[in-house]
């Protein structure tokens, strides 16, 4: 049953009260929309727009830009399963494929009756127990044939989502291995105190003395970031402490295993951030993906507000205030980069800035801001309470502490593994049964194609930097869908700011599917390399810039393995003309298919 305007405007109205009325609030009251309406009306927008004073354009390009808004109504359960190539090992395709069949709905599209819309979607956060996907927001792990017959079932049954078996939603932490971290014992206020004690100048001095890098992938120095915001902040231009939770790389995953079990931790290092850095209010970005974490989240932050951890007066320093707010994002991963996820909790397009002005300067409403990983927190937390000495003692001189890394794919134990920097992909190999593997994947689809004779390259922001996903690829493995299933993720999260990238990711994969489906040439080679290369060098932000790593490690490691794909033929048009034509040949009652192609071969 459609809403009626007045509907319309009753929910809108009712739903624009909960929020301040300012841009900020943008994103989540968009969120509310979608979710209350199943999808935001050009009429809501209208609403909203004279609501915070915003142009109709702002509110429908934010509409727009991310994956779980959507301006056509979604059904009332929106099945979304997870494209990862991790999934895909798992053989997410053909379970897509019974799934869509079962519900009766093409993929991407919501069924005539309105009960249901089935789809694909970027990685999930689950790859450790695929295949995975989402019911309404709501991460559902582990599914096969059995779990999506029952699903089919309750959606048929109109079954309220409340209602269903909680062990479709079950999500497992899979702590493989854990180190200085994961092992350290940690009581809710300890850091915070032992900080207070210690005093802001010489808690930054323990931070620089520890040598913690941003776990993010990028390994800026987490001190300096600190000090210089710290140097920018001012009354007139007060400082902000974000929390990057918007785990969207392919892979990654143990930001959702630290925010399901060291909550407390990752907010204690925030907390530390804004007594060294003077900021009173602080965000956690935490993906949309992991709605299941919200309400959890929510409830740490109340506990540490009652213990007196958050609000004024921390600990019982005067003036001493900060308190933190979790933002949820919308599906889009361009927003794990900093200045994008800035201009999402703006309530914007998540398109990245110009830089510089860096957002340590310039940041959240043009403010000094900080922002970090969820990892780089909880090592920052462990640190004020242990000490510089501690965290420095472990991994190499140029990488100190440990690094969590997401395990996937084609191995025995995937999961979280916690190392000193510095092992090597053939330790991390046999510790998770993935000494078969032909390559691996270490960094995400923006990170290096590692083939087996590298395999006693080192993780280490000297060797391998890498935020955290390690995916492991077995022998019988096809190389090329792997590159492929990449490169159209980089394509389909593009934000389309800048040519080289938006146009120059389809170019790519286009190129790579033609290649893949056996209509390559020696010059689609060329042309892909080529292509490849404007990407890296003329992209605005990292996403571009990183599109084509898949690609180009590729290559350089198994050239061999394109050149297998490739027909003798020197030329092939990448549009097929007479496949086009094919319609027009049967309403013609024509049957001369390929008249017009005078191809020679060699
Ligand atoms: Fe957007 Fe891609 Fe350009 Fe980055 S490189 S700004 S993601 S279009």
């Amino acid at each position: 049953m459609h809403a009626t305007d007045t509907d319309i405007t009753r929910m809108t109205g009712a739903i624009l009260a909960r929020y301040p009325a300012r841009a900020t609030s943008l994103l989540p009251i968009l969120r509310d929309i979608q979710t209350e309406l199943r999808h935001v009306p050009r009429q809501a927008m209208c609403q909203v727009g004279a609501a915070l004073n915003l142009p109709l354009t702002q509110i429908q390009g934010v509409t727009e830009f991310y994956a779980f808004l959507s301006t056509e109504p979604v059904g009332r359960y929106d099945i979304r399963l997870s494209d990862s190539i991790s999934d895909h090992l798992l053989g997410s395709r053909e379970l897509g494929g019974y799934f869509a069949e079962r519900l009766g709905v093409q993929p991407g599209l919501t069924r005539a009756d309105g009960l249901v819309r089935f789809d694909y979607t970027a990685c999930t956060g689950l790859c450790d127990q695929g295949p995975a996907g989402l019911v309404n927001g709501y991460a559902l792990s582990r599914l096969d044939r059995n779990r999506v017959d029952q699903i089919v079932e309750l959606v048929n049954g109109e079954i309220p989502l409340t209602d269903w078996p909680q062990t479709l939603f079950a999500v497992e932490d899979n702590i493989r291995q854990a180190g200085l971290l994961l092992n350290d014992t940690f009581s809710p206020g300890a850091a915070l105190a032992q900080s207070l004690a210690r005093g802001a100048t010489a808690t930054l001095e323990e931070m620089t003395r520890s040598g913690l890098r941003g776990r993010g992938g990028a390994g800026y120095t987490t001190a300096m970031k600190w000090q210089f915001c710290r140097e920018a902040t001012t009354p007139a231009a007060p400082s902000y402490v974000v929390c990057n939770a918007d785990e969207g790389e392919p892979g990654t995953f143990k930001d959702r295993v630290l925010l399901n079990r060291h909550a407390h931790r990752v907010f204690e290092g925030m907390t530390v951030c804004a007594l060294i850095t003077g900021a009173r209010q602080g965000f956690l970005y935490l993906r949309g993906e992991y709605l299941h974490l919200y309400q959890p989240l929510q409830a740490v932050l109340e506990a540490r507000r009652q213990a007196g951890l958050l609000g004024c007066n921390l600990r019982g320093q005067s003036g001493f205030d900060f308190d933190i707010h979790l933002f949820l994002g919308a599906g889009a991963y361009i927003c794990g980069e900093e200045s994008a996820l800035i201009e999402s909790l703006e309530g914007k397009r998540g398109v990245p800035r110009n830089r510089p002005p860096y957002p340590v300067t310039h940041g959240y409403l043009g403010c000094p801001t900080v922002v970090n990983n969820v990892e780089t927190f909880v090592a920052a937390a462990s640190i004020a309470l242990h000490g510089g000495d501690w965290f420095a003692a472990v991994g190499t001189a140029k990488s100190r502490g440990t690094k969590l890394l997401s395990i996937s794919g084609d191995c025995e134990r995937p999961g979280i593994y916690e190392y000193p920097f510095g092992v090597s992909l053939a330790t991390i190999l046999a510790d998770c049964g993935g000494e078969t593997a032909f390559g691996v994947q270490v960094g995400g689809p923006s990170g290096s194609f590692i083939a087996r004779r590298e395999f006693e390259r080192r993780i280490a922001y000297e060797d391998l930097a890498t935020g955290g996903s390690l995916m492991v690829f077995g022998p019988e493995r096809d190389l090329l869908a792997i590159v492929r299933n990449f490169t159209a993720f980089f394509a389909h999260e593009s934000c389309g700011f800048c040519t080289p990238c938006r146009v120059g990711t389809s170019l790519l994969k286009n190129t790579l599917d033609k290649i893949c489906t056996g209509h390559g040439t020696p010059y689609d080679l060329v042309e892909l390399t080529d292509i490849a290369r404007q990407v890296q060098t003329a992209s605005h932000c990292g996403l571009g810039q990183t599109a084509a790593n898949p690609i180009l490690t590729t290559l350089e490691c198994y050239p061999e393995r394109y050149q297998a794909r490739l027909k003798a033929i020197r030329f092939e048009p990448g549009f097929d003309l007479d496949g086009s034509l094919a319609q027009a040949r049967a309403l013609t009652g024509r049957d001369d298919a390929q008249a017009h192609l005078a191809q020679v071969e060699d």
